[in-house]
């Protein structure tokens, strides 16, 4: 992923992709002192730029550290890298992190930097997508948020969801489905998860884990339709009921899921309706988004 044309833009100034490096005595490194977001750019708008800036400033903050930045700086440097490397249907990439002015627990001495990246990313709303992915159950579990603070995207969090996809794929699965500490679903690696049961959806309440930007827009999004929308602990014995299951995330946009462990789902009607009501949001302009946004 290092070995490749582009600039990245780090701490204010734009470098070549190659000379972006970091000194292996990175507190973030070592201790995860790093969070980050992932954004889509679509027909060259960032959808719902301001909340994912927003979410990394929060995410930092929870860290204990502030990033040295103001919102509508971030934003405009997130603008900046799009433009400078010519895309208009992209992934970015902002990390803030620990530097290596110290190396131990305790960091007071350390500057927080932040870099951001940005690699083209086609959008893929195709027929395809109706396929659907694959869960297999994650042995472990989400932290409990009095272990972590898990309404961060900080980088340690993503440990767990490393070996749980690991393991998943090792079995054949697309992907894993997390539960809560306390047993409850919670997620998949990078996505939140939706439930149809009896006309209405179902998503587990994010109490442990990313009450994700894509989750808001698409609980909206089924709102508008007047399709129902609950936030509850949800059991994974329900999950039997469900007539539709799908995720939701920046990357996964909405994805149609077939399978978790041994229960099988056709992807359906509504899955698709969502599909196309967010492929239409977000390419609609960014004041268009806001006034149709949660
Ligand atoms: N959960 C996890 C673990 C994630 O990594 C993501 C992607 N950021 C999400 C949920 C969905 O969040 P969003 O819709 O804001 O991308």
């Amino acid at each position: 992923f290092d070995d490749r044309d582009g600039m990245i833009w780090w701490d204010g100034a734009l470098r070549p992709w190659r000379e972006a490096n970091l000194h292996v005595l990175s507190h973030g490194l070592h201790y995860a002192s790093a969070v980050f977001e992932g954004e889509r750019a679509y027909a060259g708008n960032i959808f719902r730029l301001r909340d994912h800036t927003n979410r990394l400033i929060q995410s930092g903050k929870l860290l204990g550290f502030d990033i040295p930045y103001t919102a509508d700086e971030i934003d405009a440097a997130c603008n900046q890298v799009l433009e400078v490397n010519g895309f208009t249907d992209a992934y970015i990439r902002p990390l803030a992190w620990r530097g290596s002015e110290q190396l131990s627990v305790s960091a007071q001495q350390t500057k927080i930097h932040l870099a951001i990246a940005a690699w083209a990313w086609p959008n893929l709303f195709g027929a395809d997508r109706m396929k659907g992915v694959t869960l297999g159950m994650a042995k472990w579990r989400r932290p409990d948020p009095r272990t972590a603070p898990t309404a961060s995207k900080a980088a340690g969090l993503y440990m767990i969801g490393t070996l749980s996809k690991h393991a998943a794929e090792a079995e054949g699965f697309n992907d894993a489905l997390m539960l809560t500490l306390d047993g409850h679903v919670a997620e998949a690696t990078g996505a939140n998860i939706f439930f149809l049961i009896d006309g209405a959806l179902h998503t587990p309440t994010p109490d442990s884990f990313l009450d994700g930007i894509t989750r808001r827009t698409v609980m909206a999004l089924a709102r508008a339709r007047q399709i129902p929308v609950h936030e509850r602990l949800i059991m994974p014995e329900e999950m039997a009921q469900a007539t539709e299951v799908f995720l939701a995330g920046t990357a996964a946009e909405v994805t149609p899921v077939r399978q978790i462990g041994d229960l099988h789902f056709t992807p359906g009607a509504l899955t698709r309706t969502l599909i196309d009501d967010y492929d239409a949001l977000v390419r609609m302009s960014p004041a268009e988004v806001a006034k149709r946004a949660a």
